[in-house]
C-alpha cells in the first residue's frame, strides 16, 4: 500500500521534531548549538552542561526534521500522507507544540507570500484542491474556519467582528448529527488554494490588530484552522457514487514556555499562563491516554481545546504532533521540556547515552546508562 492510500480507521499519533536554524541573536551570542538531529536515525541529542557535568540525552521519534529541512519536506513528512484520508471522510489533526520563537507558526503558516516558504496549511489546501481536480470526483465543496482560543475564550478569525460574536462549543448527539461544533463560528466556502491564502492573510491582519488593541501576544493563544471537505466520487464504472465529509485541523498552539514560567506577573498574565498550562497539559494527557488505549478515561472536557478536538483526537482520527525546538544553549531547558512532552506523547522511553558523568569527590565516574533520564542533571 502506498503512503497515499487511506489506512484503516484506527487511532494513531505520529510525533515529529523540527529543529530550527540558529537565529541572529543566537548567532551573535556566538554560542554553539547544543542540539544535534538526524533525519536518517530519527534521533535528537541534547547536550546540557559542560565539562564533567555534561549530560547528553538522546530521544527517538517517528521522524526528525533538521534546520536544513525544507517546508516541502516538513509537509511531506507530516500531514501529506493523510490528505487522502481527509478526502475519504476521516478527521486528521496536526499540532505544532513548542516554546515561542521556535517555529510553530513558520511550520503551520510559513511565509504566505513566498511559494517555497509556505507552511503546512497552504500546502495542505493546495494538495486537497489538486486531488479534487482528478476526474473521479464529480462534486466537491470545501469550507474553512479559523478559531482562536485565548484565555479559554473563542474568537472567529475569519470575520471582522469576530471578537464580538459569542461562540459556544455545542454537541449534537443525534445519529448522523454534527457531533461537537462551535455555534456561530463562520465557515467560508473556498474554491482554490489561493482562496485559502487570502483568508489566512486577512486572519493574520486581524490578529495583529487584535494584539495591539487588547495588549496581548499571539504566542498566548491557540489557533485552529479547519478545512472541511465534502466530496462525491465515482467508485467504479457502474456509476456508483461515494459521498463523504472529512476534516483537517491544523493547530498552532500557544507557546509552551507559559506552561511553567511563573513569577512576578500581573493578573492578566497569570490568567493566560494558567489557561495555557491547563490546556497544554490536558492535551498531553489526552494524547498519552489515547496512545495507551485508555479510551474510557480520556479527559477531553478539561480544556476547550481538547473538548473541541474530542472527535478528531480519538477513534478514527490521525494525529500528528510536530514539536519545534531551538538548537541554542540559551533555550536548552525549554528544549528538554518540549522533547519530554513530545516523548510522553510518543510513548517511548528516552534512551540517555552514557556520556554523562557523576562527580564523586575527585573521581569521575561514567554514569550507568540506565540511571539517567532527561530530567536528571548529571550532577552529584
Ligand atoms: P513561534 O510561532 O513558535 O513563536 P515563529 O514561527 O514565529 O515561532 O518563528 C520565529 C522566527 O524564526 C520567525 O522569524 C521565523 O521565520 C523563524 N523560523 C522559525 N523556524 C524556522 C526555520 N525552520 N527556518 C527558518 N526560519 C525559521
Ligand atoms: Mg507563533
Amino acid at each position: 500500500m502506498s503512503a497515499f492510500e487511506p489506512t484503516e480507521a484506527t487511532s494513531c499519533v505520529q510525533v515529529v521534531v523540527r529543529v530550527r536554524p540558529m537565529n541572529d541573536k543566537e548567532q551573535k551570542g556566538n554560542t554553539l548549538p547544543v542540539v544535534t538531529a538526524s533525519t536518517e536515525k530519527k534521533e535528537v541529542t541534547v547536550i546540557r552542561g559542560a565539562g564533567n557535568r555534561q549530560q547528553r540525552t538522546t530521544y527517538n521519534f517517528d521522524d526528525v526534521l533538521t534546520s536544513f529541512s525544507t517546508q516541502q519536506e516538513v509537509f511531506d513528512t507530516t500531514i501529506a500522507p493523510n490528505i487522502l484520508d481527509v478526502l475519504e471522510g476521516f478527521e486528521c489533526t496536526m499540532f505544532a507544540y513548542g516554546q515561542t520563537g521556535t517555529g510553530k507558526t513558520h511550520t503551520m503558516e510559513g511565509d504566505l507570500s513566498s511559494e517555497n516558504n509556505r507552511g503546512v496549511i497552504p500546502r495542505a489546501a493546495h494538495a486537497i484542491f489538486e486531488r479534487l481536480k482528478t476526474e473521479q470526483y464529480v462534486e466537491s465543496s470545501v469550507s474553512a474556519s479559523y478559531l482562536e482560543i485565548y484565555n479559554e475564550e473563542l474568537a472567529d478569525l475569519l470575520v471582522d467582528d469576530g471578537k464580538d460574536v459569542k461562540l459556544q462549543i455545542c454537541e449534537d448527539t443525534r445519529p448522523r448529527g454534527k457531533g461537537i461544533f462551535v455555534h456561530n463560528l463562520s465557515e467560508t466556502i473556498v474554491t482554490s488554494a489561493e482562496d485559502v491564502l487570502r483568508l489566512m492573510q486577512k486572519a493574520q491582519e486581524r490578529r495583529r490588530v487584535g494584539e495591539t488593541k487588547m495588549n496581548k501576544q499571539s504566542s498566548r493563544s491557540h489557533c485552529l484552522f479547519t478545512l472541511k471537505v465534502h466530496s462525491r466520487k465515482k467508485v467504479d464504472d457502474s456509476g456508483s457514487i461515494m459521498e463523504c465529509t472529512g476534516k483537517l485541523h491544523l493547530v498552532d498552539l500557544a507557546g509552551s514556555e507559559c506552561a511553567k514560567t511563573a513569577g512576578s506577573e500581573n493578573a492578566q498574565k497569570e490568567r493566560e499562563r494558567k489557561n495555557i498550562n491547563q490546556s497544554l497539559l490536558t492535551l498531553g494527557r489526552v494524547i498519552s491516554a489515547l496512545r495507551e488505549g485508555h479510551v474510557q478515561r480520556i479527559p477531553y472536557r478539561d480544556s476547550k481545546l481538547t473538548r473541541l478536538l474530542q472527535e478528531s483526537l480519538g477513534g478514527k482520527c490521525k494525529t500528528v504532533i510536530i514539536a519545534t525546538i531551538s538548537p541554542s544553549v540559551l533555550a536548552v531547558d525549554e528544549t528538554l521540556s518540549t522533547l519530554n512532552y513530545a516523548q510522553a506523547a510518543h510513548g517511548i522511553q528516552n534512551k540517555p547515552v552514557a556520556t554523562s558523568y557523576l562527580k564523586i569527590g575527585d573521581a569521575e565516574r561514567k554514569r550507568p546508562e540506565s540511571a539517567s533520564n532527561a530530567h536528571s542533571t548529571g550532577t552529584s
